[in-house]
């Protein structure tokens, strides 16, 4: 099935005279008839629930659901998008190991990488996404664990170059972890294009109504952990009576071993109500990204025509430096996220911002409302000039995420606002 019908279809799946819609089981522990099925469940022997903090049935429903659309063998719901990088992260590395991401990562990735995980004792390399396979190998060391890349970087809007870093990836014998907040599944399928794991903000897009903090932890169940670079997946587990990952989960091995240590330990877990209505959001995912798509290419080629707009990056332009990936990975559209700099830099950004009536000044992207931002005086704020940079934030950038408004009342406002300049 396409990803439009799994968006409405995958996931709950009801029995016999049940709730058709996926029900919120607001509930923290489950009621078990007999000790030794407890205990099996807490030796990881037989599957079920028994601490909402490891598994919940609501959170299971959207887990399932997002698991289908990107075509992997299990999902994590989590609290927020940094914790779904966090676990991602911390599945596959602990002190002294390393990591290798493109520059162009989400502010929030960054900070959390390079200060609060540089503090755990894991270290980051940040390289340009446009440097060869060669240059970019040359990051790689014995201690490396995994390869960090975004689907469309963010603010950058660059495409990923999917084919050489899951290449470099592989021929190094490491995971590719693919942050896909802006693609969604149904604009992109990262495993299809050699991704081992996938983390969402579904925050954004994949709620889409701005309604809760969110993000998911996907499993492709494809990267083999058993080359002896992981040994955290084919040793002994004490917490567990001596389990051992990969030889008691096979291909789920990688999001088993996540829920069962971080999420136990740190228990970062998505509230079932959050998961209710995040899985209520997904089920409109296709329709939805559709339509922020075909306004966004519509809105990027008026203000690439407009007289006070200095430039305007979108992927789905053939003036953007993405265009050929855009059209090999992201061929449905290249979602609602735009970025400009009008004439007349930061003060005449500012004087749009302020002056826009339809679309609003929030801190969030990807959800069904026009809104806009500065990122390096908002999101990016923490970074030095230098870092705002090599991530693609210059100081005169405004970030629109286009909604799913009438595209003309959108440009209606984004054209009065300009006339303010
Ligand atoms: C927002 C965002 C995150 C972080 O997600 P939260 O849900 O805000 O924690 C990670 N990556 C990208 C690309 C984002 O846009």
């Amino acid at each position: 099935m396409h990803t439009a019908t799994k968006c409405i279809q995958s996931g709950y799946k009801p029995k016999n005279g049940e709730p058709r819609v996926a029900p919120l089981i607001q509930s923290t522990t489950y009621k078990y008839d007999d000790a030794d099925m407890v205990a099996g469940l807490f030796d990881l022997k037989v599957a079920g629930h028994m601490y909402s903090r490891i598994s919940n049935p609501t959170c299971g429903y959207l887990e399932e659901k997002i698991t289908d659309m990107e075509g992997g063998v299990g999902a994590i719901a989590l609290s927020s998008g940094q914790s779904a990088s966090l676990f991602a992260v911390l599945n596959l590395a602990s002190d002294g190991d390393h990591i290798l991401c493109m520059s162009n990562l989400y502010g929030g990735t960054f900070n959390l990488f390079n200060t609060t995980l540089r503090k755990l004792g894991i270290s980051f390399d940040f390289v340009n996404p446009n440097l060869s396979i060669e240059k970019m190998e040359s990051y790689i060391k014995e201690n490396t664990k995994a390869v960090f890349g975004e689907t469309i970087g963010n603010p950058s809007l660059d495409v990923l170059d999917f084919e050489k870093v899951s290449t470099l990836a592989h021929r190094n014998g490491l995971p590719l972890i693919i942050d896909n907040t802006f693609a969604t599944p149904h604009l992109c399928r990262p495993f299809e294009h050699g991704a081992d794991i996938i983390i969402h903000s579904s925050t954004k897009y994949i709620d889409g109504h701005a309604t809760c903090v969110g993000g998911l932890l996907v499993d492709s169940g494809k990267f083999d952990y058993t080359s002896g670079r992981f040994p955290e997946f084919t040793t002994a587990d004490p917490s567990y009576h001596g389990l051992i990952y990969t030889e008691a989960f096979g291909n789920q091995a990688f999001i088993v071993k996540a829920r069962v240590t971080l999420l136990r330990d740190l228990g970062a877990v998505m509230s079932p109500f959050n998961a209710y209505l995040t899985n209520l959001g997904a089920e409109t995912l296709a329709v939805r990204m559709d339509r922020h798509c075909e306004n966004a290419l519509t809105i990027a080629k008026y203000l690439e025509k407009h007289p006070k707009i200095a430039w305007v990056n979108y992927p789905g332009l053939e003036t953007s430096p993405s265009y050929k990936f855009t059209k090999k990975y992201l061929p449905k559209g290249a979602s609602g996220i735009i970025t400009f700099g009008v004439k007349g830099g930061v003060e005449a950004g500012k004087t749009v911002i302020n002056s826009v009536k339809l679309a609003t000044l929030v801190v969030h992207v990807g959800d069904l409302r026009t809104h806009l931002l500065h990122p390096a005086s908002m999101t990016h704020r923490q970074l030095s000039a230098e870092d705002q940079i090599k991530a693609g934030v210059s100081a005169d950038l405004i970030r629109l995420s286009v909604g799913i408004e009438n595209v003309d009342d959108i440009i209606e406002d984004l054209n009065n606002a300009l006339t303010n300049i």
